[in-house]
């Protein structure tokens, strides 16, 4: 836990604890400096900023995998990213994080969901994981494994699928990728993969909505109300911002508009 020196991480993982991870929010002052902190995102030839610790999606909590497992990029100047991979892990959340440690392993993805709906990420989305089996696929995608088993459909939880939601639904935001299952797709649909996850029992005509809804809620949250705010209420935005407060949807959203 928290030995992440990333201070709007750790802000955020005391907030997923508190609100578990199938809450409908993040809040807004949690979307703000996701988004904040990407502006350089798009400007091409310049080598991204790392930080030891750092996440891609707020509510996430840092392992770093062995560094066997990817290969250092810089996307998506290098390799453009335009999928979302689902697997499902065959094994628990913690076996998972372990062989993905494991420099023996050969392969790791981006991110693990837990049944509970906490997110752990493993390699930076900067960089090309090794979780499809498929060069090319590997270097346009971002990798998601899911605790479980493909053939128990109990292990799909309903915080499951909120948490993974979210995150692909900020993932795609992040570089344009359009909400469809012709770009978010199973392993299993990926070329010469003998990989059957995630399975038949993971339900895509509940995930796709799910992230759909997830991007609108986002995307409310950054644009903000259409009333302009009075002074007073500019203050307190910013006050909600700093505290990271939960409520105020309105004025924290001001504050941001993400320039874009
Ligand atoms: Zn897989």
């Amino acid at each position: 836990m928290g030995e992440t020196t990333n201070d709007s991480d750790r802000r955020i993982g005391r907030r997923a604890l508190l609100i578990g991870g199938a809450a409908a929010a993040v809040g807004t002052a949690v979307l703000a400096r996701d988004e904040l902190g990407r502006l350089w995102w798009r400007t091409p030839g310049v080598e991204k900023p790392r930080k030891e610790g750092e996440v891609d999606f707020g509510g996430a909590r840092w392992v770093a995998a062995s560094s066997a497992n990817w290969r250092r990029a810089d996307r998506p100047d290098d390799f453009g990213i335009d999928r979302v991979i689902i697997h499902v892990t065959q094994g628990s959340f913690k076996s998972a994080v372990k062989v993905f440690q494991d420099p023996g392993h050969g392969a790791a993805a981006h991110y693990i969901v837990g049944k509970d709906g906490r997110i752990t990420q493993m390699i930076r989305e900067l960089d090309v994981a090794f979780h499809a089996g498929n060069r090319e696929f590997n270097e346009r995608s971002v990798g998601i494994e899911h605790e479980g088993f493909v053939d128990r459909p109990e292990d799909f939880t309903d915080a499951m699928y909120e948490a993974s939601a979210r995150l692909t639904a900020r993932i795609c935001a992040r570089y344009d990728i359009s909400v469809d299952r012709e770009h978010i797709i199973g392993h299993v649909e990926v070329p010469g993969t003998d990989h059957t996850d995630p399975g038949p029992h993971w339900d895509w005509d509940r995930y796709i909505p799910l992230v759909r809804e997830a991007a609108k809620r986002d995307a409310e949250r950054t644009a903000g109300p259409t009333a302009s705010p009075t002074a007073g209420s500019t203050s307190g935005a910013t006050k909600a911002t700093k505290a990271s407060g939960a409520g105020r949807t309105g004025g924290a959203t001001r504050t941001t508009a993400r320039g874009a």
